[in-house]
């Protein structure tokens, strides 16, 4: 198993993807979204200056999601590991290629998920994630479904309204897209149709790690 990096427009399906990878493989997946938003609940003011960024679909600053990764990383240990949401700037990348260095890992898979806008904002509307075990859900995709499959209620994102899917797609656009060619110029970089089925993008994902052994 390899250290993998899910590059994604908002609502592109970096979640859902990760939680098959880590189902299947049992790797670790780090989304610096959850860290964000667990940390987000904190009663103090750094707390409540994530919670605002967040809502207001900006990125959060640099310093504040490295030290969580930071942490994360270092709780893992020599464990591979599956990187969700991070990084999202050309910045956020060569400080990851700062920290890998460090501690002497590479990454050898970069997915970007390609998905047309108009699909991303139908994904927006319909998205709920679960308050017990944090699975998302659409229901697009279910329409009958009231809770999750764990009894959790479901709930919309304070960042899923489309006032600020609009700030981050354009954020996606200005200062993550850049990362496409960074990858790429170190040729690890896989392109996926992500506007398919989940199993069908799920299979093509695998199919470049069978490939590769894994
Ligand atoms: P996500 O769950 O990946 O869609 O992230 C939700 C929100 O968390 C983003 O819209 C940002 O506000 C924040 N966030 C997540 N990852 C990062 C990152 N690498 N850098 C800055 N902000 C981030």
């Amino acid at each position: 198993m390899k250290n993998i990096l899910l590059l994604a427009p908002p609502a592109g399906g970096k979640g859902t993807q990760s939680e098959l990878l880590q189902e299947r493989y049992g790797i670790i997946s780090i989304s610096t979204g959850d860290l964000l938003r667990k940390a987000s609940k904190r009663e103090d003011e750094l707390g409540e200056k994530i919670r605002k960024t967040i809502q207001n679909g900006k990125l959060v600053e640099d310093e504040i999601v490295l030290e969580l990764l930071t942490k994360r990383l270092q709780e893992i240990g020599d464990e591979n590991f599956l990187l969700d949401g991070f990084p999202r700037t050309v910045n956020q990348a060569n400080e990851l290629d700062l920290l890998l260095n460090k501690i002497g890992i590479e990454l050898d898979y970069v997915f970007y998920l390609e998905v047309p806008k108009d699909i991303l904002e139908k994904r927006i509307t319909g998205r709920r994630l679960c308050n017990s075990c944090g699975k998302i859900h659409n229901v697009y995709l279910d329409e009958n479904m009231k809770k999750c499959s764990c009894g959790g209620e479901l709930s919309i994102r304070s960042d899923d309204t489309k006032e600020a899917f609009e700030i981050r797609y354009q954020t996606y656009l200005e200062s993550t897209a850049p990362l496409i060619e960074y990858y790429e110029s170190k040729n690890i970089l896989y392109r996926i149709d992500a506007n398919r089925d989940i199993q069908d993008v799920f299979l093509s994902i695998t199919s470049v790690m069978e490939r590769n052994s894994l």
